[in-house]
């Protein structure tokens, strides 16, 4: 075991805590036994290993949750495909070509950890003041992980205590860039947690734009302080490479009968889960952020709606998001994207001398 960050001990309490009151719940035993599944998910992967059994019960329990809640977004997302449909055939349009031209880069600054923190904490207390006292306790409770391990190199991920109102955070990555924008994400997710008050949240859309927003904000803050620039671009393109990928896959899954679509998302590669937050999540906030160079007054107006959105039990209902959105996100990405290929093709030119 190799946790350079994070106290493993809190989170055996977590676990043992849930354990006791799944075991003594008289109300919410689904919301308890998901937040104890997800911690012993977050203990294997960060030990490595197997150690904590569940008894059968519960599996089973849990696999009929799962079950019922696949059906609902199934069901979901076949009503909303035509719309999925259209908004994937213009964004692909608008990135297809352009993401040909993009050069992959290399990562290579590993910074110390202090120094990782410190200017995550200066983007905090700038960007999101109103968040900070949060982010310090975060910080100061032990409860964001990160490994050696590279077998799980570059997940990300945060689970809720709904007894605690803990969150755990995972962040595995070893270049600084990455590992420092995805905790600005995950922290995302802290926030929309610690505003649901004890309600179990799932992955949904409007959550992932958020969250995707603050990350992509961060980059434009290391850019805006030159810090790491060239690692930065680099990472855009990757950004918006990955981008395109869910996009791809969300239009795969949109035109398929309801049949093969339930056949298909049964392949991890083509879970809806992932898909769908990511697919839409990625792309606005890429238009957010566009957005917020060239139209404040429109820009603060968007994110409202959809920060809102996100704390209401609509939040994974996408036509209430594209209502608010307009036909401008092609060519308001198409600027970026532009300068985000200019700029990680100089970056990579420059490392390789
Ligand atoms: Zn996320």
């Amino acid at each position: 075991m190799s946790i350079i960050m994070g106290d493993i001990a809190l989170l055996k309490e977590d676990i043992t805590l849930l354990h006791k009151q799944l075991n003594n719940a008289k109300k919410n035993e689904d919301n308890i036994l998901s937040s104890l599944v997800n911690q012993i998910y977050l203990h294997d992967v960060i030990t490595e290993s197997k150690q904590i059994p569940i008894e059968n019960k519960w599996l089973l329990r849990l696999r009929k949750v799962c079950k019922s809640k696949n059906k609902k977004q199934l069901k979901q997302f076949i009503k909303q495909a035509e719309v999925h449909n259209k908004f994937t055939k213009m964004m692909i349009d608008c990135y297809y070509h352009k993401i040909d031209q993009i050069i992959r880069g290399k990562l290579y600054t590993e910074l110390p950890e202090e120094e990782e923190i410190t200017i995550i904490k200066d983007f905090v207390s700038k960007e999101l003041p109103e968040y900070y006292k949060l982010f310090i306790d975060a910080l100061a409770k032990q409860r964001l992980f990160r490994t050696k391990s590279t077998k799980y190199q570059g997940l990300r991920a945060t689970f809720l205590n709904s007894i605690t109102n803990n969150h755990n955070i995972l962040v595995n990555d070893n270049m600084s860039v990455l590992f420092m924008g995805n905790v600005v994400h995950e922290f995302g997710h802290v926030i929309e947690g610690v505003s649901l008050h004890n309600n179990i949240f799932d992955k949904n859309t409007c959550s992932e734009i958020i969250s995707c927003k603050y990350e992509r904000k961060f980059y434009s803050f290391l850019l805006e302080n030159q810090l790491l620039t060239d690692e930065v671009y680099t990472v855009l393109a990757q950004y918006y490479d990955n981008n395109l990928d869910y996009l791809l896959t969300l239009k795969y899954l949109s035109n398929l009968s309801p049949k093969l679509l339930e056949q298909q998302i049964k392949d991890p590669r083509y879970c809806i889960d992932r898909t769908l937050p990511y697919a839409y999540g990625m792309t606005i906030a890429n238009y957010l952020e566009a957005l917020r160079n060239n139209d404040l007054d429109k820009y603060n107006y968007l994110f409202k709606r959809i920060d809102t959105n996100r704390l209401q039990s609509s939040r994974n209902n996408i036509t209430d998001i594209m209502d608010v959105l307009d036909n401008d996100i092609p060519s308001m990405i198409d600027k970026d994207i532009n300068h985000v290929i200019e700029c990680s093709k100089k970056a990579a030119v420059l490392k390789k001398n």
